[in-house]
């Protein structure tokens, strides 16, 4: 199976910046790069594309890729610091997108112990609208929490292995 990652933010955007100086683009893609080594260890094709300069460069990619997967990781942030936990979206129109999501969600809980924040839909996403293939956007931790930023920045493997295991589950 061909499989598209794409580590969340990059180039001039740092995503998400924690209070340590923790960059979401940093963690995004060293998360991606474990993902990417354990799905060619079983045999996928696997390509690792970040954004340079704008976040449609993905999407454009992902189109000519003919990827059979897409999934985007990034990490969460907000205001509180207490915001806690795992969700993962998919496009409204896509049961394969819904699938591939309760998959991922599901993989990703049990192997983090973190808190579920479910799977949600969304439309506004540009990476889950002009993407072809199944598609879905992982949010794996939330960057602003002081907890959960430790285990983002010390056991990337935990989420590349929820991620992992959860693609797997939806191939079967
Ligand atoms: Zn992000």
């Amino acid at each position: 199976m061909k499989i598209f990652l794409n580590p969340g933010h990059g180039g001039g955007d740092p995503g998400a910046i924690s209070q340590n100086g923790l960059k979401e683009k940093d963690i995004t893609k060293r998360i991606c790069d474990i993902l990417a080594q354990k799905l060619r260890n079983v045999g996928h094709l696997v390509m690792v594309y970040q954004e340079q300069k704008s976040y449609t460069e993905v999407s454009k990619e992902e189109n000519k890729s003919g990827a059979d997967l897409f999934i985007s990781v990034h990490c969460n942030s907000f205001s509180s610091s207490s915001a806690n936990g795992v969700e993962t979206f998919y496009y409204p129109i896509s049961k394969n997108g819904a699938r591939l999501a309760k998959c991922i969600q599901d993989a990703l809980l049990k192997q983090t112990g973190l808190f579920n924040r479910g799977c949600k839909m969304r439309r506004d996403l540009h990476v889950l609208k002009a993407t072809k293939s199944p598609a879905v956007l992982v949010e794996t931790a939330f960057i602003s929490n002081p907890k959960e930023e430790i285990l983002l920045r010390d056991k990337p493997e935990i989420f590349a292995e929820g991620i992992f295991r959860g693609i797997k589950d939806y191939i079967i």
